[in-house]
């Protein structure tokens, strides 16, 4: 099935950090891939903006790189890079200074619509916000896009979002958060509000638990300075394990309009319950012989920052009263994958003996790899003989079932950027959910700092710690496989 692409009018986008990572391996490509399917057309200019000496035919040449890397495998015209890299100017900038900013400012043009990604450090989120109000570079038609990590806790988080509100309406602020830009994610709300199967057993009364993992076989990389002042708390649990909680456990909005979405997703934060500290589990991963741990990769011997955590969780309201959410993160896990499972209870009465066998229901949310739902459901082992129960998967992958021949999804910063355009903001987070959950966040990070706790080591590319499936078993449940 070919999705039907409805083209975006010309439109200015400006990529403050266009020769950085994020840039190069996300942006540009994702931009091309828009080109390529028809909605990013002619007349679009996509102005990168950074530090590095380049004029903008160098930089044509890192952008016709960084595609051929990280779009490699996309059915495209001949041609159509050529005619892609004609769209891409670039101005050597400097945020914190004046250089660069006339020869931008000549550059917009007027009649259209124009976005300001900052895909730069948070610290250059406010030099740069004031300089595209005193460049006279805002207008009704402007968005400005930042990236996370969005603060650092409560009181940063709150002073970056006085920073911007000085210089922008919320309207005009984009906040991205890539999970929301995956097809399973906005899939999830169809699955859940466009049926009438699920939702009238979305609650307490049939589900049994929530399950909540995003695993990740890499390390820390190259990032090992940044993430040993995050950890997995702040890096992932804050806000792409809270953006799915929310949209498993928000009320319908009345309308799939930005506001009505986030402000049902804001009454799930606020409904969390603070957590107790022996329901969070926290984990280092240990070397292998070809690769270093935790500590090693991060150049910090006695590092008490976590590379996994694990933790349990309820919504105090009407819907969710009992229902426990089960959420784990981790690096150097066996496999790659986020899923969500949704665990229903057991039938209430086995009409064929406890001996029958059979499982509860689970729905599983794919987000990645192979982003897809998969539904476990009861029935008969084939065969003659006495009635035995087996538990067998319904399964939808949305490569196989939607995608256009040999090609995934497009990827989640393609969709969030033709958002940013269409001026759609249903997919960001709103500046008070960032804080809610900031303010979720922070006491359960003082209570380990308070505590002095140093988290367990795990084995590389295991499931992470043992004490992780204690959380569950004391419970009397178990964690779902990480399976690739
Ligand atoms: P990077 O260090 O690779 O690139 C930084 C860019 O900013 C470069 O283009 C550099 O020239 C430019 N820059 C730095 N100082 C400047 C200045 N004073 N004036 C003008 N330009 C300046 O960083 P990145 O990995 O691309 O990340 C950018 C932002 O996106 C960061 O906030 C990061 O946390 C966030 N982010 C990155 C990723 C990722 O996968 N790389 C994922 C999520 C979020």
């Amino acid at each position: 099935m070919v999705s039907r692409v409805i083209p975006v009018d010309p439109f200015d986008l400006v990529v403050f950090g266009g020769t950085g990572d994020l840039a190069r391996r996300k942006i540009i490509p994702a931009l091309f891939r828009r080109y390529c399917s028809g909605q990013v057309v002619e007349g679009t200019q996509v102005i990168a903006a950074a530090r590095t000496d380049l004029d903008t035919e160098g930089y044509r040449n890192v952008a016709a790189a960084s595609i051929r890397e990280f779009s490699a495998g996309r059915a495209c015209e001949d041609g159509t890079l050529e005619r892609f890299l004609q769209m891409l100017a670039y101005v050597k900038l400097d945020a914190t200074g004046e250089e660069g900013w006339s020869a931008l400012a000549d550059l917009i043009r007027q009649d259209r619509t124009r976005a300001f990604y900052l895909s730069v450090g948070p610290s250059l989120f406010a030099p740069i916000a004031a300089r595209i109000r005193s460049h006279g570079l805002v207008n009704a038609g402007t968005r400005i896009v930042v990236e996370k990590p969005f603060g650092h806790d409560l009181e940063s988080a709150k002073a970056l979002n006085a920073t911007l509100a000085e210089h922008f309406h919320e309207t005009q602020i984009y906040r991205i958060d890539h999970y929301l830009g995956k097809e399973t994610v906005q899939n999830l709300m169809a699955v859940r509000f466009g049926n009438v199967l699920f939702e009238p057993l979305w609650n307490a009364q049939f589900v049994d638990h929530i399950q909540i993992t995003v695993a990740e076989t890499v390390g820390v990389g190259l990032r090992g300075e940044y993430y040993d002042r995050a950890g997995a708390m702040r890096d992932m649990m804050q806000n792409h394990l809270m953006q799915l909680l929310c949209l498993i456990a928000m009320e319908p909005p009345a309308r799939f309009e930005p506001d009505a979405v986030r402000d049902e997703k804001l009454k799930v934060i606020r409904a969390l319950d603070a957590v107790e500290p022996h329901h969070i589990v926290r984990g280092q991963y240990d070397a292998t012989s070809d690769s270093p741990g935790y500590r090693e990769a991060v150049g910090h011997p006695r590092s008490t920052t976590e590379s996994y955590i694990a933790l349990k969780t309820h919504v105090s309201n009407w819907r969710w009263s009992g229902t426990p959410f089960y959420l784990r993160t981790g690096k150097r896990l066996v496999a790659r994958s986020s899923v969500i499972n949704v665990v229903f209870k057991d039938a209430p009465h086995s009409i064929f003996g406890a001996d029958a066998g059979g499982a509860a229901n689970i729905l599983s949310i794919r987000l990645q790899p192979n982003e897809g739902i998969t539904m476990h459901v009861t029935i008969k082992e084939p065969g003659q003989g006495g009635m035995r129960l087996i538990d067998v998967p319904l399964d939808m992958s949305f490569a196989e079932a939607l995608g256009p021949e040999g090609q995934d999804p497009p990827d989640a910063y393609e969709r969030l950027i033709m958002d940013v355009i269409r001026g759609n903001q249903t997919l960001f987070m709103r500046g008070d959910e960032v804080e809610a959950a900031w303010a979720w966040t922070d006491p359960i990070i003082r209570g380990w700092q308070a505590r002095g706790e140093v988290p367990k080591p795990y084995e590389a590319l295991s499931k992470g710690p043992i004490d992780a499936d204690q959380l569950m078993r004391r419970d009397k449940r178990e964690w779902r496989g990480i399976k690739p």
